[in-house]
C-alpha cells in the first residue's frame, strides 16, 4: 500500500472512532516529526512538547482535514506552528541569518499565507485553480526530468520552492545571474502554455505580477520536488542510482528541505536503534481525547 492510501485508510478510521487507527498515524509520524522539531526546539523536551500539541491540534481539527492533501505536510505544517507558538512564547528568536540556507523554511513565516487553516479551508474556487497549477507545474518538473535537465530543475528549485534570489541562485550553483533569469523565464512561460492548453481561463490564475509568489505557495504545498521515503531509505543504504542520487544529495544538502532531511534523520534512528513504544504510549494517552465522534 503505498503511503498516501494507507494515510486516507486511517483517516477514515479515525473519524469513525477506531482509536487503534490514531496509534498508527502517531507511530507512523511521530519519528519525523520529532526529527525536525529536535533541530530547531531548544531542547528534547521541548522538541517531545511539540509534536505532541501537534497531534492533540490534529485530534482537535481532524473534520476539517481535506483528504486530498498530503497529511505529512498537513502535520508538518502543524508542528512548524506550534514551534513558532514556543518560540515567541519563550522569546527565542525565529529567523535565523539570511544567509543560513538550513533555515529557509522558518523564514517563510507561517503567517504568509501557508497556514494550517488556509491549507484546510480554502475558497472552492481558488482550490481548484491551485490544483490544476499544482498540476501544471508537475508536469513541468516531469518533462525536465525526463530530458535530463537537472541543472535547470535546480535553478527553479532554488528559486520557486525555496525562494532564493536569482544573484544567490547564480552563485550557489556558479552559473551566470543571466541565465538564472532566462531559465526562470522559459519555465514561467513553459507554465503558462500548459495552462492555456489546459483551460482558456486558467493561465488567470497565474497572474503576471504574482507569478513568483503563487508558484512558490504552490510547490511549497504539495511539495513538487520532494522525495519518497522509499528513496530516501535507498539513498541512505547507498544504492540509489543517478542521476537521482545527485538530486536527492541537492535536495538535502543544497536545498536543505526541511521535511526530507527530518525523514531521513528519523531512517536513520530506525537503523541506528530499536524503538521503544514509550513516546508513541505518551503521544496516544495525551492526544487521544481530543478525538470526537464524528
Ligand atoms: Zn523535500
Amino acid at each position: 500500500m503505498d503511503a498516501e492510501k494507507g494515510d486516507a485508510f486511517l483517516i477514515d478510521g479515525i473519524k469513525r472512532g477506531d482509536q487503534r487507527a490514531w496509534r498508527q498515524l502517531i507511530e507512523r509520524y511521530q519519528g519525523r516529526l520529532l526529527a525536525f522539531a529536535r533541530s530547531r526546539a531548544p531542547s528534547l523536551a521541548d522538541a517531545e512538547d511539540v509534536v505532541q500539541e501537534a497531534f492533540v491540534g490534529f485530534a482537535a481539527s481532524i473534520a476539517n482535514f481535506d483528504p486530498t492533501r498530503s497529511l505529512e505536510t498537513y502535520l508538518f505544517t502543524i508542528a512548524r506552528y506550534k514551534l513558532f507558538d514556543l518560540m515567541r512564547q519563550r522569546k527565542l528568536p525565529t529567523q535565523s541569518a539570511p544567509a543560513d540556507a538550513e533555515d529557509w523554511w522558518d523564514r517563510v513565516s507561517p503567517d504568509d499565507g501557508e497556514s494550517p487553516s488556509r491549507l484546510a479551508v480554502t475558497v472552492e474556487a481558488a482550490a481548484q485553480q491551485r490544483h490544476l497549477l499544482a498540476d501544471m507545474l508537475r508536469r513541468l518538473i516531469y518533462e525536465m526530468r525526463d530530458r535530463q535537465a537537472f541543472d535547470d530543475l535546480q535553478v527553479i528549485e532554488l528559486v520557486f520552492y525555496v525562494g532564493r534570489r536569482n544573484l544567490d541562485v547564480a552563485e550557489l550553483l556558479d552559473i551566470d545571474q543571466k541565465a538564472v533569469a532566462g531559465i526562470k523565464f522559459r519555465a514561467i512561460g513553459k507554465l503558462q502554455r500548459y495552462l492555456a492548453d489546459a483551460s482558456p481561463d486558467a493561465v488567470a490564475c497565474l497572474d503576471e505580477a504574482m507569478a513568483d509568489v503563487t508558484v512558490a505557495q504552490v510547490w511549497r504545498e504539495n511539495r513538487l520536488t520532494c522525495l519518497k521515503r522509499s528513496t530516501l531509505g535507498a539513498y541512505l543504504l547507498g544504492v540509489l542510482e543517478e542521476p537521482w542520487k545527485s538530486f536527492t544529495q541537492f535536495h538535502l544538502d543544497v536545498v536543505g528541505c526541511p521535511v526530507c532531511v527530518a525523514n531521513l534523520q528519523d531512517l536513520q534512528a530506525e537503523e541506528d536503534t530499536l524503538r521503544t513504544g514509550a513516546n508513541t504510549e505518551r503521544m496516544f494517552a495525551s492526544s487521544v481525547g481530543f478525538l470526537k465522534p464524528q
